[in-house]
């Protein structure tokens, strides 16, 4: 979707930082970021909300889920702890709708439930 920040981030329109990237999914550096570490890990394929996978994505969930887990081991976080949200509509204070999962560690975390 050409009016989605994340696909034109996966298509190369717009920088960011990436952190890690695969024929699947790609994780950049928040551009506002909440905790010492915070990156996002995205599918290349965009997919608004975590409500519209489905179920021929299911091998796709669960590889961004490990990436999420790698991209934290990766990074030093994965002994000491990390957190791992994917907001989901406006209750959820889903912005960008194109799903993410934000990984926030590098430091202790505080209220399980923002
Ligand atoms: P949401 O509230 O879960 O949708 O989170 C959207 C996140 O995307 C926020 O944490 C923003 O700071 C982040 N963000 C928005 N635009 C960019 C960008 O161009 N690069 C990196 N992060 C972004």
């Amino acid at each position: 979707m050409s009016d989605c920040i994340f696909c034109r981030i996966v298509n190369g329109e717009l920088p960011a930082e990436k952190l890690y990237e695969d024929e699947h999914v790609i994780a950049f550096r928040d551009i506002n970021p909440v905790a010492a570490f915070h990156a996002l890990v995205i599918p290349r394929k965009h997919i608004a909300t975590l409500n519209d996978f489905t179920a021929e994505e299911n091998a796709l969930a669960g590889h961004l889920l490990r990436a999420t887990a790698n991209l934290a081991r990766e990074q030093g976080l994965a002994d000491e702890g990390y957190r791992v949200v994917i907001n989901c509509n406006e209750y959820g204070g889903q912005v960008v709708y194109h799903v993410h999962a934000h990984v926030l560690g590098g430091q202790r975390l505080t209220g399980a439930h923002g």
